[in-house]
């Protein structure tokens, strides 16, 4: 589909069509749009083969890295992005909450830990925070790292001093999605552009927190955008630590709520051109995965794919339970990355 197809679309909210993103200067990169396409479009086996060459190259270990996410502040998001169920602008019955409270976030993070998680990432739904809630997240933070887990945190765009803030809170990793292609993020997103994404990237990179970014794919695009989405975040410089590809979860009460589900074996074709274009970073399996199956799921982790979104639940959309991803990484022999992980599993 080239574009996404309004006839999918609740028509008490509709998607704003074709913003186009700002023009702005482009790292070099190898990566082209074009190329990366050319990436996808090989044939499929040659594809995986080549992703799973370059990923035992980078990652001889070949481990699974458990990240779980647990949603700090959920929902009344003044955003409107057509894929999220915390967005006020979408009637989704998801109930808007305060921040919670540091015990509260303390027992979930131990709770991940006793699992096996060796990252622990806060999600907020927030458009920005303030500072206040910059400094609330920051003790968040340095409770989670306190128990010796890796630390994530997604909280919408950030000015340079709260990035500075939570570095020195000592957050690990900042999550902030490029989402998709910049010729299809207006298609999907109106009340913010593609420029205020890489300016809070920008920001969390000069405070020194390493970057998490993916983007969603399934929500319309065609795989030219998939292809630039790809493009887009190899182009970042330097490439994200973390890149998590999610499958749109197709949530009743979002405009994407209708949206044809895509082939899995294009998803594993991103992920394979995801390695291949960023092959030190993590690439991880994130929402959606639920609908992938384990057959797909361990093609996935053939084609490069080497975390996971690990939990009952995913913010506010439903994952595969735990004891399934242990069991399924059993059954592929794949071994669970991180020091809190091995021990959970002795
Ligand atoms: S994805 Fe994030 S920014 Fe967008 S509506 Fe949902 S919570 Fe808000």
């Amino acid at each position: 589909m080239d574009a996404l197809d309004s006839s999918t679309l609740r028509t008490e909210q509709p998607v704003r069509l074709h913003r186009p993103a700002p023009a702005r200067p482009r790292a070099a990169s190898p990566w082209t749009t074009d190329a990366v396409l050319a990436l996808i479009e090989s044939p499929f086996m040659a594809l995986v083969q080549r992703a799973h060459a370059v990923h035992r190259a980078h990652f001889p270990e070949g481990d699974v890295e458990l990240a779980s996410l647990l949603s700090v502040k959920t929902g009344g998001c003044p955003e409107d992005c057509g894929y999220c169920p915390q967005s006020v602008h979408h009637d989704t019955g998801v109930k808007a909450g305060k921040l919670m409270a540091l015990p509260e976030v303390l027992v979930a993070a131990q709770a991940a830990k006793d699992a096996g998680a060796s990252r622990f990432c806060m999600g907020a739904a927030w458009r920005s925070p303030n500072d206040r809630d910059v400094e609330k997240v920051a003790e968040l933070v340095r409770g989670v790292r306190g128990l010796g887990l890796e630390t994530c945190a997604t909280l919408g765009m950030l000015e340079p001093q709260q990035a500075e803030r939570l570095a020195e809170a000592g957050l690990d990793f900042y999550n902030h999605n490029l989402d998709s292609a910049p010729d299809f993020y207006g298609d999907i997103i109106g009340t913010r552009d593609y420029q205020d994404r890489l300016d809070t990237l920008a920001r969390v990179r000069d405070a020194g927190i390493r970057v998490c970014c993916g983007g969603i794919v399934g929500m319309g695009e065609t795989r030219r955008q998939r292809a630039g989405l790809i493009a887009e975040l190899a182009a970042l410089d330097p490439a994200p630590e973390s890149v998590p590809v999610n499958n749109l979860v197709r949530v009743e009460g979002t405009p994407l709520a209708g949206q044809a589900p895509l082939d899995p074996f294009e998803i594993v074709r991103v992920i394979a051109a995801a390695r291949i274009t960023m092959p030190a970073a993590r690439v991880r399996l994130s929402a959606g995965r639920r609908e992938l199956g384990d057959g797909i799921q361990a093609l996935c982790f053939m084609a490069g794919a080497n975390s996971i979104f690990y939990g009952d639940r995913l913010l506010v959309t439903g994952n595969p339970d735990v004891a399934a991803d242990r069991a399924l990484l059993a059954r592929l022999d794949l071994p669970v990355a991180g020091a809190a992980a091995q021990e959970a599993a002795a």
